[in-house]
């Protein structure tokens, strides 16, 4: 039987010896190795950073394949296994030895005059301007007005985005086994001009989040989805939920949320 595995690596130094190495091992313990999608792989390893993980989900279009990273970057939340650890890597693999956490992605139907198009994000949507000015978003939850908010723009992070960009903005860090929506505002103005909420809003995995931005000056909202901006002409209208769509990863069956957080930054 072929047991195939596809490695996708960032172009570091470092993270190419690796594939070399991990090719290498795969290979002599029988592993058929692609370094491009192959839709009957059983795993794909991501070798870099949490970057090189997230882009590796995104240019994989969210495949239903786990997968798993080897950290050769600067943080490495995602990423389980170091360079040094490929033996003892292949040997839990081989031996079933591993968990596989099902993870949540964020759905954005972003719509402008003439269409909409879907995004899917791991860690956050981000709204904001683009521009250096104040900018103006309606909220809704569930068709209800929240607010008008004014300042730089808002986070929506997934509870796995949460240690990331909604951390360096005051948000919590949320336990990846709750599934549900942070919102963290990003400078909002507090004034008898502009009322806005100063912390983070929870909001259940059923909710139905929507940002309609209030156009003052111009056409100038952006979109970030995991680090990527994307630009609309004139968006009319951002609707954020959670997906159906899920990403699966393979940890070390001793893997822990709240050791990797004391880990990696606390
Ligand atoms: P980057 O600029 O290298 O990312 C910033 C840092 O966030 C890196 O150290 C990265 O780890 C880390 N990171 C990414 N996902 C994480 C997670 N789920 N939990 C904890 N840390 C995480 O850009 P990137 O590597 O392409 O990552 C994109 C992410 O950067 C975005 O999704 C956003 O969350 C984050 N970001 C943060 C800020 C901020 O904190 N002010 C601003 C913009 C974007 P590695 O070093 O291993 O790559
Ligand atoms: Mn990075």
């Amino acid at each position: 039987m072929r047991r195939i595995i596809t490695i996708n690596s960032n172009q570091v130094h470092r993270s190419l010896e690796t594939k070399k190495l991990l090719t290498e091992k795969l290979t002599a313990a029988g592993f058929e190795i692609h370094y491009d999608f192959h839709p009957d792989a059983e795993l794909i390893i991501s070798i870099g950073g949490d970057g090189s993980f997230l882009k590796t989900v995104h240019d994989f279009d969210f495949p239903e394949i786990p997968i798993i990273g080897i950290n050769t970057g600067h943080l490495g939340f995602f990423p389980d296994i170091s360079p040094e650890d490929i033996d003892d890597f292949i040997e839990f693999y081989l031996k079933d030895d591993y968990i596989t956490q099902d993870i949540s992605l964020l759905q954005a139907s972003v719509c402008t005059q003439k269409s909409c198009r879907d995004v899917f994000a791991i860690n956050e949507v981000v709204v904001k301007g683009d521009k250096s000015r104040t900018i103006h978003l309606n909220l809704r939850v569930n068709d209800r007005h929240i607010q008008n908010f004014s300042g730089d723009g808002m986070i929506v992070s997934t509870s796995t985005g949460s240690t990331a960009y909604n951390y360096a903005a005051g948000g919590s860090i949320v336990d990846t086994s709750l599934e549900l929506m942070q919102l963290t505002p990003l400078y909002p103005i507090n004034t008898n001009a502009y009322r806005c909420f100063t912390s983070s809003i929870i909001f259940s995995n059923d909710s139905i989040i929507r940002i309609t931005p209030e156009y003052r000056f111009e056409d100038s909202i952006l979109i970030v989805i995991d680090g990527v901006e994307h630009r609309f002409s004139k968006i009319s209208d951002i609707q954020i939920s959670i997906s159906d769509v899920k990403i699966k990863l393979l940890r070390r069956s001793n893997y822990e949320f709240w050791s990797r957080v004391s880990d990696k930054f606390l």
